[in-house]
Parts: C-alpha cells; sequence; structure tokens
C-alpha cells in the first residue's frame, strides 16, 4: 500500500531529524520536536493527520493509530480536538495570545476552517499579527460550528505552517455573559464586546427637547458629574480638538450612559478576573448612526474613568461598509471623521477597529496615515468569497448549481444583512462560459449575492437531508488547497499592501 509505505518513510525520516521538503504530503514547515518526540502534519489518503514518532509525554498523549514496522513505530493521529489540546501542551505557539496595542492586527474570520493556512502565508513576514479564530454566535449558527471546532481548525494550521510570530482568536461581537465566559474559557485571547442591546437608539434621533426631558430623569449625582466633566467643554488633544457641548452632552449620556455601564461590568466579571492578557475590544458600530466622534471621546473618557483598558474600539463611520464591496460614501468626510477617531484611540492608547472592512481598498491608504499603521482591520466573509472563487475556476458545474441556488434564495438572507446590491444586473449564468466564472467574484452585484448567502449555501440539504453544497464544496478546496492559497494570498495580500503593512 503507498499509504503505508509513505508514512514509514516519512516517519523514518522524522525519526532521524532529517528534512522532509522533499516529500510529498507531508508540511515540511510543521515538523516540530518537543522532549525528544517529533510531530509533521501530513496528508495521507486525502487526509490531514498529525505524524508522530519519540516515545515520550507528547506521544503518548496523542490520540491515534500506532504503527509497527521493522522495529520502528510511529502514530497516524487525526485532527480531533484532544489533539489540539496536546499540540497546545507541546507548543506555545499553536495557542492563540493576545496580541495588544502597539502591533497591526487583521481580522481574518475562517468560517469554513480551511483558510488559516493561507492566511498565515499571506501575513507571515509583514508587520502585522493574524487574528486566525474570529467568528459570532450567528455565524456559528450558519455554519453549525462550535467555538472548539473554530479553535482546532486555526490551531492546527498555526502548526501545519510552522507559525511562531502570535495569532490571535476573536470571540466577535459577542453580547451575553454566557457566550463571553464560553469563548473565554476555550482560550479566545481577544473579545469583540458588542454593547448594542444597551446603546439606546431612540434617544439618539430624538430633538434637543426630547432629550433634555429624558436625561432630567437620570440619577442627579450621575448628571451633576458628567455635567461638570463635559459640559460646554473643549478637549485639546495632540492633532484634534474635541468640543462637547451640554446638549451634546445629554444626548450621550442618555444614548450610551447604559452602554458604558456594561461595558464596565463585563470588564470587571471577565477581564480582570481571567488573569491573563486578552484584547479587549469595545464596538459601537452596530448603530443608526455613525458615531460622532465627540461621542467617541466621551465613551473612551468614561471607561478611562472606571479603569477599564480597551485595546481597540470600533466606532461606526460615516458612509457605508457593506459586505465585501469597496466604501460607499464622501471620502472626504469619511476622511476628516477618521482622522479624529484615530487621534482619540492614540490620546487612549488605544487601536481603532475597523469593522466589515474587507475589500475596503479606497480607504485602506487613509486608514493606515491616520493610525500610523496602528489598527485592528476584521474581514471575514472575504475569504469565503475567494473559496467560491477557487471553486468556479476548478469546479465550474458546483459553481454553477450553487449560484443558481444564490440567486433563487437571496431574498431570505437580505433579512439578515444592509446591502444594496442589484442583483437583476447580475449576467445571467446561461451567458457565461466555465472560464469566465471567476469573473462574478469580481463583479459587486455578484459579490454580495454570494456573500450573504454563505449560511443558505452551506446547510442547504436534499429531499434525504445529505448536503446540496457544503461536502463537495469542502471536498473541492480540499484537493485544491494550494488553489485557494493562493487565491487569498493575492487577495487579502493586496488589502495588507494598501494598509502599509
Ligand atoms: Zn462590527
Amino acid at each position: 500500500m503507498t499509504t503505508a509505505t509513505n508514512a514509514a518513510q516519512a516517519a523514518a525520516a522524522l525519526q532521524a531529524g532529517a528534512p522532509l521538503s522533499g516529500m510529498t504530503d507531508v508540511y515540511a514547515a510543521s515538523v516540530a520536536e518537543s522532549g525528544g518526540d517529533r510531530v509533521a502534519m501530513v496528508k495521507f489518503g486525502g487526509e490531514r493527520q498529525l505524524l508522530a514518532v519519540g516515545g515520550g509525554a507528547l506521544y503518548a498523549a496523542l490520540e491515534g493509530e500506532e504503527v509497527r514496522e521493522g522495529g520502528a513505530a510511529y502514530k497516524l493521529c487525526p485532527l480531533t480536538h484532544n489533539n489540539r489540546l496536546a499540540l497546545n501542551d507541546a507548543f506555545e505557539y499553536t495557542k492563540p495570545r493576545a496580541i495588544g496595542t502597539q502591533m497591526a492586527t487583521i481580522g481574518l474570520g475562517d468560517r469554513l476552517g480551511l483558510a488559516s493556512p493561507g492566511h498565515i502565508k499571506t501575513v507571515a513576514g509583514r508587520n502585522i499579527r493574524p487574528i486566525l479564530a474570529q467568528q459570532s454566535i450567528r455565524e456559528l449558527n450558519l455554519t453549525n460550528r462550535s467555538y472548539e471546532d473554530v479553535l482546532d481548525a486555526a490551531s492546527f494550521a498555526v502548526f501545519q505552517e510552522g507559525y511562531k510570530d502570535g495569532w490571535g482568536a476573536d470571540g466577535d461581537h459577542l453580547k451575553t455573559p454566557a457566550d463571553i465566559e464560553y469563548a473565554l474559557r476555550l482560550g479566545f485571547s481577544m473579545l469583540t464586546l458588542d454593547a448594542s442591546e444597551h446603546i439606546d437608539n431612540a434617544a439618539a434621533s430624538l430633538d434637543d427637547a426630547g432629550v433634555a426631558a429624558r436625561y432630567a430623569e437620570l440619577d442627579a449625582s450621575y448628571r451633576a458629574r458628567v455635567e461638570a466633566e463635559y459640559a460646554d467643554r473643549t478637549f485639546a488633544i495632540e492633532d484634534a480638538s474635541i468640543e462637547v457641548s451640554a446638549a451634546a452632552l445629554k444626548r450621550y449620556a442618555l444614548v450610551y450612559g447604559r452602554a458604558v455601564q456594561f461595558m464596565v461590568e463585563i470588564y470587571r466579571t471577565y477581564i480582570v478576573p481571567a488573569g491573563r492578557g486578552i484584547d479587549f475590544e469595545i464596538s459601537i458600530d452596530e448603530t443608526a448612526t455613525p458615531t460622532d466622534p465627540a461621542a467617541h471621546w466621551f465613551v473612551a473618557n468614561e471607561l478611562k474613568r472606571e479603569g477599564v483598558e480597551v485595546y481597540s474600539m470600533a466606532p461606526r463611520f460615516c458612509g457605508e461598509f457593506q459586505k465585501g464591496i469597496d466604501y460607499i460614501g464622501d471620502i472626504a468626510q469619511f476622511e476628516k471623521e477618521l482622522a479624529v477617531h484615530a487621534a482619540i484611540c492614540d490620546h487612549f492608547g488605544y487601536k481603532l477597529s475597523v469593522h466589515s472592512g474587507s475589500d475596503k481598498f479606497s480607504v485602506f491608504p487613509l486608514v493606515a496615515k491616520y493610525t500610523s499603521g496602528r489598527f485592528h482591520l476584521k474581514t471575514a466573509g472575504t475569504n469565503w468569497l475567494e473559496a467560491v472563487r477557487t471553486v468556479a475556476k476548478v469546479n465550474p458545474g458546483l459553481y454553477r448549481r450553487m449560484h443558481e441556488y444564490a440567486a433563487a434564495h437571496v431574498e431570505e438572507a437580505l433579512k439578515y444583512y444592509h446591502i444594496t446590491a442589484d442583483f437583476a444586473k447580475v449576467k445571467p449564468l446561461s451567458e457565461v462560459s466555465d472560464a469566465e466564472l471567476p469573473e462574478y467574484m469580481n463583479e459587486d452585484n455578484a459579490r454580495q449575492m454570494l456573500h450573504i448567502t454563505y449560511g443558505i449555501l452551506l446547510t442547504a440539504k436534499d429531499d434525504s437531508g445529505a448536503s446540496l453544497f457544503k461536502d463537495e464544496f469542502y471536498a473541492t478546496l480540499g484537493e485544491h488547497e494550494e488553489a485557494y492559497e493562493a487565491s487569498l494570498i493575492a487577495h487579502i495580500g493586496k488589502h495588507l499592501e494598501l494598509l502599509g503593512k
């Protein structure tokens, strides 16, 4: 059997400490040693596994089939959750860790659990660190994955690539104590706290008289304190000056006051007691209107007062950050507000975070400039679109079926996403040759159609309950790893170039 021979050859080389770089089906960069045991990622029979030799603690901890041949022994171990934990125990670099406020980071949200090797190849050697695992609870539900699965996939990818520069795992847009506890218990190194349910959007749209009336109902000592600290004051900081009128203060207190309390509570209940570094991001981007820079100042200053150490802050910017396409809006206005948001971040010592940041090519150079290269940028769905592009290249039949299904079901997805695509402008499939299919991923309307239907496509089943696309989609990408990596390196690489990284 070829499989057994290959494994034995690879095991012998691993045992001897010889380089594995010439061998097929072996990820040579993965080879790692712990207490005399050696482990490598291999792909025999089309399936990734760990190959282990030695006889020490790590070898014993890895669960898998032991093969004995001619006096030598090795183990082939499946990529299970327990085996990931065994690697984590032996190799610190396979665990996520907090990256801190001085280094730029990019959130890469690998929804499929397949993109991280390509992501690592893209960021390796650059002045930025990847947040490889980054999922919201909604994304977990749409893809039928758990946080354990998400961390397993990222951690195995880090091992496979031998990436030792550090990476993060983000519990993205978490809103409840239960979800926060879940993510932190598993070792997530970043928490993006979504305070949207505590932000009073209704107060944001009241007129000044309405705001004043409701403000008068707030606790008197709170009102006295914030008035003394903010009302009709100008805060001059380096590169910006922030004015807070008495009327604006009342509005900020109403809109953000409770949200600030919530952030402080979460910080004290979960972040401080965790006893390890956690990149604590505050997101106030899921609001009805753009975040006024002075409101950003108010939230930041209130948090500082309570001793909350913030890692990054995500305001909602003016204009539109729709999924998978470039920025839509007044770029001059964006630049003006960005400059103030970035100055506030600098003043408080945290990073500016840009959400829905994929494909926003026209604003990347501005983000790089005003943050002096200290930012966090979140991308997610664009990595799915690169997977779709890869399938369009290597399995046109599957692409056509997915495209057709997406077109038929896109209305269902629209209730979750705000986008302005015109699906009638997507060129009919019948007019497109197989070779031209990848071009769909260069056209905004088709991109958005396939972007927002990812959950529908991945969970679609036929009458017998079998997956319509998911299994074949995974199998295709598994067979064409290098093609998917090449797409990611080109696309995410373009992001990094424009971000000055
Ligand atoms: Zn967000």
